[in-house]
């Protein structure tokens, strides 16, 4: 059997993964810092860890998969200085930034049952877990590794690397950020407090106008950004793990801290793999404001956008996403997502014809091939496109049976459903195009053959022709038999 590879950051080789339980495997991906809506560089890393974890349950592996919500110590600098993202929110908004935090979780969370992305066995919130990160950070102060100065505490960057090579995760080397932060406006707020520049925040001391504070060791203050995420990992997953996930932006410094805080202490690794995702570009560009370039996701699913013309389904996004591998970059452009859109429904309409291939016993096509190029795609780190284009070859393979060139077994007729089945609806998790849609289209037109049919026993020829005729109309033909009436579209 061949085996799962992953690309893990930290080694920087494809690796053969090895669960650390037997048939069990821990997964921490960090998640949103729900501050504002839900935007296309938000859609990419969910979807990529989605179809990991749904691909290491179809291996039979029993999968915890914890997403963090970041609502406090995410700063507008992403770094030790500025204001918190929420609190910034919540001033403009004038509510309360426990309000802004359930207001976009709700709306991320929204987002993503609409790209049909499994909810998190676990979606710890920062703000609920203070007790735990002062407790590690108490940790890491007794280990010798950081230091409180004026009512905040800092890691000490030097101290940590006497014994640990820092920045073994993103290969920067202290000398380079010094060099770097002796560039940095010295008078930053907190800059001066630091032994090292390159230090950084674990816990920040509150002023008495900031909103959200706690008590602790060290006075009233608030928690750094990258504590949270070692202390909610730890909690949840143990001190040492499968996976840690998360997009490129945050293997430096977010994810070389979180190394840092765990091996401070716990002299471990938090995770053997560490995955990264690439970036996305619009047009071919960064998203930024002053380029008007950053689409919401929901302005994308109804097309109100100086971009776009029209909207697309969240299965035409899950899908264009997915042709891209997770390591390159991804381009979003309408013209991307109107082939992505086309693509999708030669995948749909193939699998549709599947119901109405008449199996033939002899001189016939096999598909084995492609269920086994599939797999192997996948297990070769997560090869989506590959997989993508296997299953074209499936329905051009369909087509042609379809077309009395070539000629399907029952048994093949079997293997092809179950390969659209397992991978395209399974593990790329792509559900039928506005299936909701479909759905009620099915019910409104049931309803309306009902109410003619008790139109007909009372004899109210009438209301039943008018029925008839108005469907017709709109392109639905009814056809009775004596089983009842079935419809189809003219
Ligand atoms: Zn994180």
């Amino acid at each position: 059997m061949i085996k799962l590879k992953l690309y893990n950051t930290l080694s920087r080789e494809l690796e053969n993964f090895e669960s650390i339980h037997p048939n069990k495997v821990g997964i921490y991906v960090c998640g949103p810092t729900v501050y504002g809506a839900p935007h296309l560089g938000h859609v990419r890393g969910p979807i990529v860890f989605d179809v990991l974890r749904r691909l290491l349950d179809s291996l039979n592996y029993k999968v915890r998969f914890v997403k963090n919500i970041t609502d406090v110590g995410h700063l507008v600098g992403d770094a030790d200085e500025g204001e918190d993202k929420l609190q910034k929110q919540a001033k403009i908004e004038q509510i309360e930034p426990m309000e802004i935090a359930q207001i976009y979780t709700d709306m991320y969370n929204n987002v993503m049952d609409k790209m049909n992305i499994l909810r998190p066995s676990i979606e710890p919130k920062a703000s609920g877990h203070i007790i735990e990160q002062i407790e590690l950070i108490q940790e890491i102060i007794e280990k010798g590794y950081a230091y409180h100065v004026n009512g905040s505490v800092y890691f000490d960057v030097d101290s940590y690397n006497k014994k640990y090579p820092y920045g073994e995760l993103s290969g920067r080397i202290i000398e380079d950020l010094v060099a770097g932060a002796a560039t940095q406006n010295r008078t930053l707020d907190g800059q001066e407090e630091k032994r090292n520049p390159h230090d950084f925040a674990l816990w920040k001391k509150a002023s008495p106008e900031h909103l959200m504070q706690w008590t602790s060791p060290w006075g009233k203050g608030f928690p750094g950004w990258h504590i949270e995420c070692s202390a909610m990992s730890v909690k949840y997953l143990g001190k040492h793990f499968d996976i840690h996930g998360g997009g490129m932006d945050l293997l430096f410094p977010h994810h070389e801290c979180e190394i840092a805080q765990c091996k401070a202490s716990n002299d471990v690794n938090p995770a053997n793999y560490w995955i990264h995702h690439n970036m996305v570009t619009i047009n071919g560009q960064k998203m930024a404001k002053s380029l008007n370039n950053g689409i919401k996701v929901e302005e994308l699913f109804d097309g109100n956008h100086d971009l776009l013309s029209r909207g697309f389904s969240p299965e035409v996004l899950r899908f264009s996403v997915l042709q891209a591998h997770y390591r390159s970059t991804l381009d979003f452009s309408e013209d991307a997502l109107i082939a992505a859109e086309k693509g999708l429904k030669r995948l749909e309409f193939a699998e549709s014809l599947l119901d109405k291939l008449e199996a033939k016993s002899n001189n016939t096509t096999t598909v084995t091939d492609l269920d086994e190029s599939i797999e192997k795609a996948l297990l070769d780190d997560l090869n989506t496109p590959i997989v993508i284009a296997q299953l074209f070859e499936l329905a051009r393979r369909i087509n042609l049976v379809n077309d009395g060139n070539e000629e399907f077994s029952s048994q093949t007729i079997e293997q092809a459903k179950s390969i659209f089945k397992k991978y395209f609806r399974g593990i790329l998790g792509i559900k039928p195009l506005s299936s909701e849609s479909s759905d009620m289209l099915n019910q409104v037109i049931e309803f309306l053959i009902n109410i003619r049919k008790t139109a007909k026993m009372e004899k109210n020829y009438p209301l039943s022709d008018q029925i008839r005729i108005y469907l017709q109309s709109i392109g639905i033909e009814l056809m009775d038999s004596k089983e009842g009436t079935n419809w189809k579209f003219n």
